[in-house]
This record gives C-alpha cells, sequence and structure tokens, in this order.
C-alpha cells in the first residue's frame, strides 16, 4: 500500500491504554484509527472494572455504614432495606456515562473509530471482523496493541458467571448469595469479597499465601487489613489450596487442603469467586501472521520504547509486562505516543501507585519493607496512626496507618505504606514526592492544612526522621 493510504497510528483495543494513546496522537494532530470489538470504549477498567467495582464499593459501604455506624454519630434512621436492582443501575449508569464521554472524546480529537475485531493480515494491515458485519482493511505505519487482559480460569471449576464467577460475574449478581466462597485473596478478591460481605453474604476467603493483599503490599499493611477486615465479618483461609469443587443444583462444594501439611476440608457456597490473578489476552491478533510471539506467561516482548521486534509496532497496558493497573496503562499510553511522534517518552515505573477500595483503603508506592530489606539498603520507619489523627478521630473513622520507609543515610524516600481512611487520595502525595526524589524531612516540613487527614502523612514523615508532634 502506498503511504497516503495508510494512517499514522492504529491502535488495536479501546481500553485506557488503547483509547489515551489514541486521545493523545488526536492531540498531535496524528491520523489516528481505534478498533474496539467489545461495543463500547473504556476497556476492562470502565465497562467490567475499576468503575463498576468502585460503583459498589461506594454504595455498598454508605449502607453497611448506615445499618450499623449511625446512633453513635446522633443520627436515628428506621428501616434500613437493600435494593440491589437499583444499586445495580446506579453502577450502570456510571459506566454508561463514562463509556459514551471517551467516545465524545473521540470525536473532539479526531480519532476514528471501529467497532470491531482486528487480526494483523501483514506487518501493515489489520483486517477488520465490524461488529455489524462485513470486514474492513486498516493500514497504518505504526501500530499500538492494547488488548488487555482477561481472568486467569481456575482449572477444574468451570465459569458460568452466575455461580462459579470472575469480576464479571461478581459485579452483576442478581441476588445477594448467602454463601460465597472467593479464591484468591488478591485485589479483586478483597474488593468485591468486601461488597458482597457488606451486603449480607458470608465470605469466605481461601488465599494460597500465607497472606492477603496479593503482589506488592507491605506485609505489616496487609495483616492490618486482614485484622480489620476479619472484624468487618470476612474469614480467611491463609496457606490453603482449593483442590477441586462439586456443583449441584442447589449448591457449590470446594475441597480444599492446607498447602502444607495437607488437612482436608470441605467449603460451601452459592457463588464461587475466582479471583487468582489476570493474564494477557491476545488471542484471535493474528500474531502468527506477523512473527510475533508472547512468552510464558503470554505477554508480549518489547522493549524500554514498547517496541516488538518490529519497530513501528509497539505494545502497552495489560497485554505486557508490569503491573496491570489502569493508571499504569494510561502513563504508558501518553509516552508510547511520544515515542512515535518525537522520539523520546517517559515513565517511571518506581513511582507508579496502588490502591485497594476497601475500607479502610490501602495504597502505596515505591517498595515495601520486605523488599528494601531484600535490597541490603540501610532504611528506617516512621510511622503514624490515623488513631492520632484530628481529622480521623472526628470522622469517627480511624483505623489505620501512615508507614513511611526512607534511606537510612540519604533519607530519600523509597516507599510509603497507607491503611486508612482516604488512602487512596492521600497516596498522590506519596508518588509525587517519591517522583521527586522528596526525603521525609522535605515532607516532615512541608505545611498540611489542618485538621486534615493528611497531617498523618506529614507526622509519619516526621516520625520517620525525627518525632512526629501528637504521637
Ligand atoms: P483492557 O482494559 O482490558 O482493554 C483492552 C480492550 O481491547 C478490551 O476492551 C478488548 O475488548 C479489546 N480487544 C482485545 N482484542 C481485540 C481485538 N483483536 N480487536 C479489537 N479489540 C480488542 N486498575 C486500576 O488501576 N484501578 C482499579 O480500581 C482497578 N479495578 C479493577 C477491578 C476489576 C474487577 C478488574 C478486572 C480490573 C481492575 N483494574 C483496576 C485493572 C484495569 O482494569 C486494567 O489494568 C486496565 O483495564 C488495563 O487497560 P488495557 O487498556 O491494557 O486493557
Ligand atoms: P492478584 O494477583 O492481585 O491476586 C491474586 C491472589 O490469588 C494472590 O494473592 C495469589 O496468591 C492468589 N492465588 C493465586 N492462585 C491461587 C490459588 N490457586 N488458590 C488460592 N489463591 C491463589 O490478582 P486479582 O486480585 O485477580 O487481580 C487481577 C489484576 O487486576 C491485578 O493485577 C490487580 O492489580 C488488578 N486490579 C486492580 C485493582 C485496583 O487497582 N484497585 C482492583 C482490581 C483488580
Amino acid at each position: 500500500a502506498s503511504e497516503a493510504e495508510q494512517d499514522d497510528l492504529v491502535i488495536i483495543g479501546g481500553g485506557v491504554a488503547g483509547y489515551v494513546a489514541a486521545i493523545k496522537a488526536g492531540q498531535e494532530g496524528m491520523k489516528v484509527t481505534c478498533i474496539e470489538k467489545r461495543g463500547t470504549l473504556g476497556g476492562t477498567c470502565l465497562n467490567v472494572g475499576c468503575i463498576p467495582s468502585k460503583a459498589l464499593l461506594n454504595n455498598s459501604h454508605l449502607y453497611h455504614q448506615i445499618r450499623h455506624d449511625t446512633k453513635n454519630r446522633g443520627i436515628e434512621v428506621g428501616d434500613v432495606k437493600l435494593n440491589l436492582g437499583q444499586m445495580m443501575k446506579a453502577k450502570d449508569t456510571a459506566v454508561s456515562g463514562l463509556t459514551k464521554g471517551i467516545e465524545f472524546l473521540f470525536k473532539k480529537n479526531n480519532v476514528r473509530y471501529i467497532k470491531g475485531t482486528a487480526a494483523f493480515a501483514d506487518e501493515h494491515t489489520v483486517k477488520v471482523n465490524l461488529s455489524e458485519g462485513g470486514e474492513e482493511t486498516v493500514m497504518g505505519k505504526n501500530f499500538i496493541i492494547a488488548t488487555g487482559s482477561e481472568a486467569t480460569p481456575f482449572k477444574g471449576l468451570e465459569i458460568d458467571e452466575k455461580r462459579i464467577v470472575t469480576s464479571t460475574g461478581a459485579i452483576a449478581l442478581e441476588k445477594v448469595p448467602e454463601k460465597m466462597i472467593v479464591i484468591g485473596g488478591g485485589i479483586i478478591g478483597l474488593e468485591m469479597g468486601s461488597v458482597w460481605s457488606r451486603l449480607g453474604a458470608k465470605v469466605t476467603v481461601v488465599e494460597f499465601l500465607g497472606q492477603i493483599g496479593g503482589p506488592g503490599m507491605d506485609n505489616e499493611i496487609a495483616k492490618a487489613a486482614q485484622k480489620i477486615l476479619k472484624k468487618q465479618g470476612i474469614d480467611f483461609k491463609l496457606n490453603t489450596k482449593v483442590m477441586g469443587g462439586d456443583v449441584t443444583s442447589d449448591k457449590i462444594s470446594l475441597q480444599v487442603e492446607a498447602a502444607k501439611g495437607g488437612k482436608e476440608e470441605t467449603l460451601d457456597a452459592d457463588v464461587v469467586l475466582v479471583a487468582i490473578g489476570r493474564r494477557p489476552y491476545t488471542a484471535g491478533l493474528g500474531l502468527e501472521n506477523i512473527g510475533l510471539e508472547t512468552d510464558d506467561k503470554g505477554r508480549l516482548v518489547i522493549d524500554s520504547e514498547y517496541r516488538t521486534k518490529l519497530p513501528h509496532i509497539r505494545v502497552i497496558g495489560d497485554c505486557t509486562f508490569g503491573p496491570m493497573l489502569a493508571h499504569k496503562a494510561e502513563e504508558e499510553a501518553v509516552a508510547a505516543v511520544e515515542y512515535i511522534q518525537k522520539g523520546h517518552g517517559h515513565v517511571n515505573y518506581g513511582a507508579i501507585p496502588s490502591v485497594m477500595y476497601t475500607h479502610p483503603e490501602v495504597a502505596w508506592v515505591g517498595q515495601n519493607e520486605q523488599e528494601v530489606k531484600e535490597s541490603g539498603v540501610k532504611y528506617k520507619v516512621g510511622t503514624f496512626p490515623f488513631s492520632a489523627n484530628s481529622r480521623a478521630k472526628t470522622n469517627m473513622d480511624s483505623e489505620g496507618m501512615v508507614k513511611m520507609i526512607a534511606d537510612e543515610e540519604t533519607d530519600r524516600i523509597l516507599g510509603i505504606h497507607i491503611i486508612g481512611p482516604n488512602a487512596g487520595e492521600l497516596i498522590a502525595e506519596g508518588t509525587l514526592a517519591i517522583e521527586y526524589g522528596a526525603s521525609s524531612e522535605d515532607v516532615g516540613r512541608t505545611s498540611h492544612a489542618h485538621p486534615t487527614l493528611s497531617e498523618a502523612f506529614k507526622e509519619a514523615a516526621m516520625a520517620t526522621y525525627g518525632k512526629a508532634i501528637h504521637y
């Protein structure tokens, strides 16, 4: 094909990675096409991930709080009833508003949006199987593959998204299960487990490792989180393997076994959530037609500028290396387009925050204490409990703490770990501090408004290089 027939950039996948790259390319004046097969933009995050789960987390928290935590605040409420259908509708409204918003942004930034499934025919051509029928050929000078990820299946348990569910079924259950088993005590398991536990299900989390929270969470914080979630009614079976399951018309029985020692037990449930991680999704992409391969984890292999071995084809987001997080995908999208357009881009992988949206939230950025210890660097730790923070006290929401880890010699902040109210918002300050190479003293000598939760952050910094005032 002649160059004139080729778009400057063709993006496969309209999830966070793909749509952000498309908007950025449009802003840069590139002729850009984004192909998405789902029927709506926003990918996993907006349609079945971040957004619907947070809608349910927020409203289930409100429901739970109104039922259990009003009297001592001087609020007397009458009968509190759950209207699950309406709660689901509120979630759907958030999702549809946001996905349509991206379509609007596509129009505003001259992005051509094609609804369909793309597969490479050759190195500069994709064939799109159009959602409305028929086929279209799209040619490009550059490509970005942003096809995302899917739930890792559990061998022996067939997902029907009704009784044996991934997160996709777990955000759309039609009634509150009496008993729910969650396989995997990572972020999805704890967020969705919290939702259904608050709405009345008896939730048991079965985790293979000796600790909840999934990869990255600081041990001390994970222990604190488990204690608080247990108090909220979630049961935990750590160091436990699921060996298999029997599904009958009225219940699901799971055989579990202690990871060491082999003690066996059978657990019953109405709904089982499989949340043992996600894996890259590249099926049907025609990679074989262009000679691209994935590694043993299914990830497309790239260099530091997101290039595959075909340098005009780049890969970003969940289908390649790094944490499977929407904001990581977003950073990569902007950087990848900048590499194409300007020859340079930037993502600081050492400053990507993680947030678990339970109550209280857990958030962290940088290295956890186990990692710092392993690296051999001499370090110091400062902590500050929310029980000594005035705002948390007035809000009657004071469980948790801020923990800061800094280099003992240079005082440079290495990691920040928060469990507590609004931890997900507070961590932004920590991310900025790490991005700017701040020392704990830089933060501790910065004025923070009173009374705010952010003062706990400042005081943890003070406790790192010296002493906190209020604890
Ligand atoms: P995706 O969002 O998966 O998008 C890929 C898109 O490509 C899909 O829409 C797919 O239909 C499309 N596609 C695939 N193949 C083709 C093809 N051949 N042709 C056309 N289109 C194709 N992350 C956070 O940061 N914060 C959170 O709170 C959070 N919550 C989550 C909650 C849940 C329940 C789940 C499952 C995930 C959550 N995540 C969260 C992770 C987040 O959703 C992902 O990291 C993010 O969606 C990755 O974006 P992506 O664009 O790489 O992939
Ligand atoms: P995860 O990797 O966070 O946790 C999976 C957990 O399952 C781990 O603790 C692991 O030890 C355990 N596990 C694995 N195999 C097991 C087995 N056979 N039996 C019992 N336990 C087992 O994965 P996830 O919770 O499924 O989430 C998937 C991805 O989605 C993650 O990358 C996560 O970052 C992302 N996500 C992010 C958010 C957020 O940012 N708030 C929310 C949801 C999902």
